[in-house]
């Protein structure tokens, strides 16, 4: 199996340690195989295969990130500048007026950055801000960031507003500055096909009260980044989701479409894109783990790992995990814990961090099977995470194991199937649905010191 870039798996250093003679870099990669990639001087490039499949023994797994800056298309977009180029140096932002596009952690980062320097900041992005602790997904505007929501809302200095950049335009006034037009608000004494051109002295007349009136002195892009799908030639390229932000992929983290293409790190989140944390460090290392375990199963099978147990023992198997497993806890709703019971209920067989999505096909992806199921996955209360949810109104919480099942903040869920999902009930699963409906269901009461060890009763 090769693995280009290296990606070190695990957070504990010496296993990250025993983990680097199974990596080999992209340049290997292309001495081992040289119909399969070329090495330029810093990166590699993917080319095709004869017949668009990698042969059955070689696995490719791609970790390259998502890091190709989103630049839309509008008129004018030369005169603004990307974050990733941007000078750190605060004092080149001295008495400046400064529009951000995007909304996310980068451009609150940016606007924190030099907001000491300007004369005024304004935001505008397509979406409203979704902030981090209202929706519980770490790639909203996370509180370390938020310094501009102040100014905006307490001090009248700096300004966020809402529109879609695709439908703006940006031209050069006639002192040097950057004026903004959206939704063709501007009313221009020129023919109109003279605003393609940024750089043309236009004149145009300003409507009153239009919010964007003042001119700016930097349009700076956060937009967001994308996968780099110019690493992939022709056929090879995987297809793209979320508007071309991430590969399209499988549960089993395999390219649609191409045979032993798999994804690891960051550029996986399309599994679970504004639900859980693949996207993020804290995340993927657990992803990716699960993901050496599918294909160490369907390579050399070996089964996924598990204990056997006396069933006697399955209580406090059950509560040591709730309480320590990190797995299921920062991959909430994605992985999940599987019991398997077998037909003599004497004994149990305990598989950390399955991908539920794939609970259905859990006998061919783990080597392991049983007569009946418990699933454990955490999860938020229904509803209650989301941009512009009231997630702290009272009586957001119970201690009440009565009412379990209207906890909102994480906590374990359990779910007991006598048979495994099927395929079709995986598939027609509602939005908002973990799992299809099991036969039993039991909540554990959510906790404020996520701590589930009290004495049993
Ligand atoms: C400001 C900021 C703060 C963050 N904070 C956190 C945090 O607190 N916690 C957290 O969990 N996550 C955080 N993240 C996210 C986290 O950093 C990323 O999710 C993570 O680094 C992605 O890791 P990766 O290995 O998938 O990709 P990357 O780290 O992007 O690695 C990709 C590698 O592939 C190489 N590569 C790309 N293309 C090619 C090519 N063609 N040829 C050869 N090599 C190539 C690159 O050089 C790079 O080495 C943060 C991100 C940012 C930007």
């Amino acid at each position: 199996m090769y693995i280009a870039p290296l990606l070190p798996v695990s957070h504990h250093s010496t296993n990250a340690l025993s983990y680097l003679p199974n990596y080999t870099f992209g340049n290997i990669l292309a001495m081992r195989s040289r119909s399969l990639c070329m090495p330029t001087n810093s990166s590699f490039r993917i080319y095709h295969l004869e017949v668009n499949v990698f042969p059955q023994d070689l696995y490719l797994i791609v970790t390259t990130g998502i890091a190709t800056p989103r630049v839309p298309t509008f008129p004018g977009v030369e005169l603004s500048e990307g974050y990733e180029d941007l000078s750190m140096d605060q004092e080149e932002f001295e008495g400046q007026s400064v529009l951000i596009l995007g909304r996310g952690n980068s451009a609150f980062e940016t606007a924190d950055h030099i907001i000491a320097n300007t004369n005024v900041i304004h935001m505008m992005a397509r979406s409203r801000v979704r902030l981090a602790w209202a929706t519980h997904y770490v790639g909203d505007l996370r509180a370390v960031n938020n310094g501009l929501l102040d100014t905006y809302q307490l001090k009248s200095l700096d300004g966020i507003l809402e529109g879609d950049v695709r439908e703006m335009m940006l031209l050069k006034s006639p002192d040097g500055k950057i004026v903004l037009d959206i939704d063709n608000t501007l009313k221009f004494k020129a023919p109109a096909h003279m605003t393609n051109d940024s750089n043309q002295d236009v004149e145009y007349i300003i409507p009153d009260n239009f919010p964007l009136r003042e001119s700016y002195d930097r349009v700076i892009r956060c937009l967001g980044f994308q996968f780099d799908f110019s690493i992939f030639e022709n056929d090879t390229a995987p297809e793209a989701s979320y508007s071309g932000k991430y590969p399209n992929i499988k549960p089993d983290y395999g390219a649609e479409g191409i045979p032993g293409m798999y994804f690891a790190g960051t550029n996986s989140h399309s599994l679970d894109f504004r639900k859980s944390a693949g996207g993020f460090i804290h995340g993927f290392r657990y992803t990716a783990r699960a993901l050496h375990h599918i294909l160490e199963y369907r390579n050399h099978q070996v089964p996924w790992p598990s204990v056997k147990q006396p069933i006697t023992g399955l209580l406090d198997h059950i509560i040591k995990r709730m309480n320590e497993a990190s797995g299921i806890y920062q991959m909430f709703v994605v992985l999940g814990d599987v019991i398997i019971l077998h037909g003599n209920g004497l004994d149990y067989e305990y598989l950390e961090e399955f991908p539920l999505k794939m609970v259905h096909r859990l006998p061919e992806m783990t080597g392991r099977s049983g007569s009946q199921y418990i699933i454990i996955s955490m999860e938020y209360g229904k509803h209650f995470s989301g941009p512009g949810e009231d997630i702290f109104r009272s009586e957001r919480a119970t201690g009440d194991p009565q009412e379990a099942h209207v906890s909102n903040f994480l906590h374990p869920v359990l779910y007991y199937y006598k048979t495994l999902p099927t395929e079709d009930q995986m598939m027609n699963l509602p939005i908002d649905e973990i799992l299809p409906t099991p036969d039993a269901l039991h909540h554990i009461v959510e906790d404020f010191l996520t701590d589930w060890t009290a004495p049993i009763r």
